[in-house]
């Protein structure tokens, strides 16, 4: 995962472009997604499909010829979507066109312009101090021509056409944690369920954040109503806790897997409440689509210092993080993908368990005990209403031991799967 992302760094992307285009495209080497490219103009609920964007070079020299800006130097450098710019200027008309961060005086910022013509360059605090009045020669070798909004997508098949989504935007340029991450771990996450003969069907969307989302949801719209649930991947690199984010019920299978999970870890996490910012979350939560997906951070958007400025780099991010990052995410769907109800054959009083075998406090499980309890619980809940995830929650057992449970007595002919 590390390696990926270390792969897609240097890349421009946008939220249109050769950038995200390579970007998918790498990914491609890494699992069989399909790019779509949705053409410029196209509607998109009460969006459109802007131009498209690409930069070639862009900088800011001084009056001795000297690159003082330059965006091969960094590609946060140039304000992202800038319309084209060929021009010689002084300070005072270049000022309103130049972004800083006066309190962190080492870094760059992320800026973009998307749906408003403009210009612009991004430097750090110390760059703009050393910055005299001079006549500066300007230049963004960039175009927004009718091109087309590329997304990635992978469908894992399953048992079942019920489908769960995985999101993750690819639209930052270079930016590790906001944006590299989530892809690093979807696309590990993918190559993990396409393994595994999933119950569900995955749907992997790769997607520019925002339009890139929107745009997903209007070309998918008649397929929707199979998808039961979903996650937005971001921000799962750095050292900070996992921050579960709820859907807007809080109480939908994705967010009470997500937290039984986190709950059983035995390292803290952070639960914060739905609101309408932050990723395309609120996409998926807009009262016409309806669909409910969590999300799963470590720190959240803007929580972090580094966050969309040049300081979220590849050193912000470690092989560590991701892989604990991915294990939480592999944790809540395996969770989901064994999270079944079942009825009790049997449903009169206890039926007799030790002529069944399953009245054992020794053997070869971990906690005999808990074991005992778990078949108890299961036998008790089984009634065709209750999922395993009710049983663990009531009975405060991890959902696995629970699922064992569940399989020993399917093996027995005690319960029956519903
Ligand atoms: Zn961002």
């Amino acid at each position: 995962m590390y390696a990926l992302a270390e792969r897609l760094y240097p890349i421009c992307r946008s939220i249109t472009g050769n950038g995200l285009r390579e970007t998918l495209q790498i990914l491609q080497d890494e699992i069989p997604l399909t790019l779509h490219e949705i053409p410029s103009g196209t509607a998109a609920f009460d969006w459109v499909v802007p131009r498209e964007w690409n930069i070639r070079d862009a900088y800011v020299s001084n009056s001795n010829g000297e690159k003082i800006i330059d965006f091969q130097q960094h590609n946060l450098h140039v304000l992202n979507y800038s319309t084209p710019m060929k021009a010689r200027m002084r300070l005072d008309e270049l000022r309103p066109h130049l972004f800083s961060l006066p309190d962190m005086p080492d870094w760059i910022p992320h800026r973009t312009s998307y749906f408003n013509d403009n210009w612009g360059f991004c430097l750090t605090q110390r760059q703009l101090e050393a910055m005299p009045d001079d006549t500066y020669e300007v230049v963004i070798d960039s175009s927004l021509e009718p091109g087309a909004l590329t997304y990635g997508e992978l469908t894992i098949p399953g048992e079942s056409d019920e489908q769960v989504l995985l999101f993750a935007h690819c639209c930052h340029p270079s930016l590790a944690n906001d944006n590299l991450s989530g892809i690093a771990v979807v696309v590990e996450l993918a190559r993990i369920l396409g393994e595994s003969s999933p119950r569900f069907t995955y749907r992997c969307v790769f997607a520019p954040a925002a339009i890139g989302c929107i745009t997903w949801l209007s070309q998918n719209l008649s397929e929707l109503g199979k998808i039961k649930l979903g996650m937005v991947a971001a921000l799962l690199g750095d050292s900070g806790e996992l921050t579960y984010k709820k859907t807007s019920s809080g109480n939908a299978l994705i967010d009470r897997a997500s937290l039984h999970v986190l709950r059983h870890r035995n390292v803290p996490f952070h639960t914060v409440e739905f609101s309408p910012f932050g990723y395309d979350e609120r996409q998926f939560a807009s009262p016409g689509i309806n669909i409910p997906v969590g999300r799963l951070t470590r720190t959240p958007n803007g929580a972090y210092p580094e966050y969309h400025t040049s300081a979220d780099n590849m050193s912000l991010i470690s092989p560590s993080a991701l892989a604990d990052s991915l294990s939480a995410y592999c944790a809540i769907f395996a969770l989901i993908e064994n999270n079944h109800v079942y009825q009790n054959n049997f449903p009169y009083c206890e039926p007799q368990l030790g002529k069944r075998g399953l009245y054992r406090t020794t053997g070869g499980h971990g906690n005999p005990e808990q074991r005992q309890m778990a078949i108890l619980w299961v036998l008790n809940q089984a009634n065709g209403q209750h999922d395993l995830l009710d049983i663990a929650e009531r009975s405060g057992l991890k959902f696995e031991t629970v699922a064992g449970a569940a399989v020993e007595l399917v093996a027995a002919g005690v319960i029956r799967k519903v």
